[in-house]
């Protein structure tokens, strides 16, 4: 007998060559069920796989990432097996699951129309309801080669893998086969409910000197109910979509005389510029000093850094007096350059400098997207140099300014802890005390957190933050990083109390990350319907006509000289069609004035968030949005 260890530790005896599906099923019939693949010895595996030796496993079902990836997949193939019966000369390229759902690519004559889609659509539910069992075998190569012989895609992935001496693995449903390492559910009937999303054009391989294939998304989940969830979720996020409110709203353009380089129209500054001062007050309450670097640098600096040899091909250079510069990627060199200005004793560590820093990376233009992936940003950098025996204290400091930005926009996250990956710069012993530092900051302060095992960069250990906005998406914006390679390539140092020299260790750290990108997510998350305290226009000041514009300029001045910003509308048009405009701008209030309101020293307040609030006095009007403003309620 061998023994299998299970979740919470449980072991139990199965005979040798058990598979993984039969384990399941001897473990209950609602986990036999839901069983999408297994991990043996932390390997993901298939569920066809005979354990033969004692091994730890557990069963992952769609609740877990891999078992998503599983049942995903396999809804792929059901797609390209839809495919082929329709479309029997269609070439078949790759389908993999990605996050949220799955693709797969076609060489098809004609790109796929919305009602092909349907068509696949319908063929797919039919192969689902046949439940045709799902089977896995290897081959030779020259046989691989031989069965896949008119799928052109196949044969060449086929001929890649050829000299690896390995056999090639298929997976066949029915009358259709595909080339596929797995894992895969036992049959076609597993796959519950899906929707094919949308049908794009994509390079084979991603090379534009390919050719262009037809890419079809699509979706998978367990409950038609999930699914739904899920479209609606879509839908949502489609009439959110920051590119879109963006320029409803004029916060920001995008033009083609700088791909990635965002323009700030004025609102948008608004915003910007009331999201840096709340990022200063924080900041220096926490005990930072602020800092700023030169936006460009000479190759010197970049050696140093590590950058010209490794990070390159992202970086944009010129030539300044014969001389290599480049404009920074990032802020540290600059930062270490600032610790060095002068001698440093271990008195003034922790050092807390932060600096909203402007880089620019190149990404390829096809992955540019709105703010959320640009080529320049504004980083909300720090850099904290400490003693070894800060870390702790100074991670628990940071852990909690990121607390407190989130919060106050109402993001709830999680965090995920990094640690040493295979390639990496130190010794065991500074990794282990400072991933056991990161560690120990998030659970003393009662965190739950995930563990990406080898994950960190190669310079340490690494804790990101990511933050759930109201539709459920999750994005990674804080990260708190240890480095220590930084300090030993610039050669930091500090006079230590022995008065010897010590070499400090530092953090990098942001907290929005990217202040644009986390303005696409709060346009997002709000909708465009910002708070008030972050609201470019705040109010609108509407008189029923002529004869009460001076009342209404009378309370625009009034709620200015409060620091508001106000706007009068006062246009030649009726109530009703400047109240619906108003609301299209998302002020947070609107003050409609009527006579009756100008005798009694009154305003009719109309909330964006909650419509019509009644008529109250305007000093009432006044505390109470300075209430909300002040308190920075969303
Ligand atoms: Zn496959
Ligand atoms: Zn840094």
């Amino acid at each position: 007998m061998i023994n299998i260890t299970l979740k919470d530790n449980v072991v139990k005896e199965f005979t040798p060559g058990t598979t993984v599906e039969q384990i399941a099923a001897a473990l209950g019939a609602g986990l036999h069920k839901a069983a999408c693949c297994g991990r043996l010895n932390g390997e993901v595996v298939d569920l066809r796989t005979p354990i033969h030796a004692d091994a730890a496993l557990e069963i992952c079902t769609f609740a877990d990432d891999d078992g998503k990836k599983t049942y995903r997949h396999t809804a792929s193939h059901i797609l390209a097996q839809a495919v082929k019966r329709l479309y029997p000369n269609a070439k078949l390229a790759i389908g993999p699951a990605i996050e949220n759902g799955f693709y797969y690519d076609f060489d098809v004559e004609k790109p796929f129309t919305p009602e092909d889609l349907e068509k696949i659509e319908a063929e797919m539910k039919k192969i689902t309801k046949e439940n045709v069992p799902i089977d896995q075998f290897s081959l030779p190569v020259d046989k691989a080669l031989e069965l896949m012989r008119d799928e052109p895609y196949k044969r060449e992935l086929i001929q890649e893998h050829a000299g690896k001496g390995e056999d090639i693995s298929f997976y066949k449903q029915g009358e259709w086969v595909d080339l596929c390492v797995g894992p895969h559910l036992m049959s076609t009937g597993g796959v519950k409910a899906f929707k094919l999303l949308s049908a794009t054009g994509a390079y084979w391989r991603g090379d534009e000197k390919n050719k262009m294939l037809c890419r079809v998304y699509a979706t998978a989940f367990p409950k038609a109910a999930e699914l739904e969830a899920y479209l609606n979720m879509l839908e949502e996020s489609k009439k959110r979509d920051h590119r879109k409110l963006g320029k409803e709203l004029e916060l920001f353009a995008i033009l083609e005389e700088g791909p990635g380089f965002p323009f700030f129209l004025p609102k948008g500054m608004i915003l910007k510029n009331l999201l840096i001062e709340y990022w200063r007050e924080i900041h220096k309450k926490a005990g930072y000093e602020e800092i700023s670097t030169p936006i460009m640098l000479n190759r010197a600096l970049w050696e140093q850094s590590g950058h010209w040899d490794h990070y390159k091909n992202n970086m944009y250079t010129t030539v300044i007096d014969e001389q290599d510069f480049s404009i920074k990627p990032m802020n540290c060199p600059g930062g270490m350059l600032v610790y060095k200005t002068r001698m440093r004793s271990y008195k003034d560590l922790p050092l807390r400098m932060g600096e909203l820093g402007l880089v620019h990376r190149h990404e390829m233009s096809g992955a540019l997207h709105g703010l959320m992936r640009v080529r320049c940003f504004t980083q909300d950098d720090a850099h904290i140099f400490m003693t070894k025996d800060q870390i702790k204290d100074e991670i628990k400091g940071v852990v909690r300014l990121i607390d407190e930005v989130y919060s106050t926009f109402g993001f709830s996250y999680h965090i995920e802890l990094s640690t040493q990956p295979e390639d990496s710069m130190g010794s065991k012993e500074d990794w282990d005390a400072a991933t056991g530092a990161l560690r120990d900051a998030i659970t003393e302060l009662g965190y739950d957190f995930v563990v990406n095992e080898g994950d960190g960069a190669f310079y340490g250990p690494k804790l990101d933050f990511h933050l759930t906005d109201c539709l459920g998406r999750t994005w990674q914006c804080g990260t708190v990083q240890l480095d220590f390679q930084m300090p030993e390539r610039f050669e930091l140092e500090y006079t230590g109390s022995d008065n010897a020299k010590h070499r400090p260790i530092m953090i990098h750290r942001v907290a929005f990350g990217s202040i644009e990108r986390f303005i696409g997510i709060l346009i997002e998350h709000f909708a465009g319907a910002f708070p008030m305290w972050l609201a470019s226009t705040q109010v609108i000041v509407i008189p029923i006509g002529d004869r009460q514009l001076d009342y209404a300029n009378m309370v625009t001045e009034k709620l200015e000289e409060n620091g508001m910003r106000v706007k009068v509308d006062a246009r030649n048009e009726k109530v009703g069609f400047k109240i619906r405009e108003g609301q299209l701008e998302k002020a947070p209030y609107m003050l409609v004035i009527g006579d009756k309101e100008i005798e009694g020293g009154q305003v009719a307040v109309r909330s964006h968030k909650d419509g019509d609030q009644g008529v109250m006095k305007l000093e009432n009007f006044v505390s109470r949005a300075l209430e909300e403003i002040n308190a920075r309620a969303f």
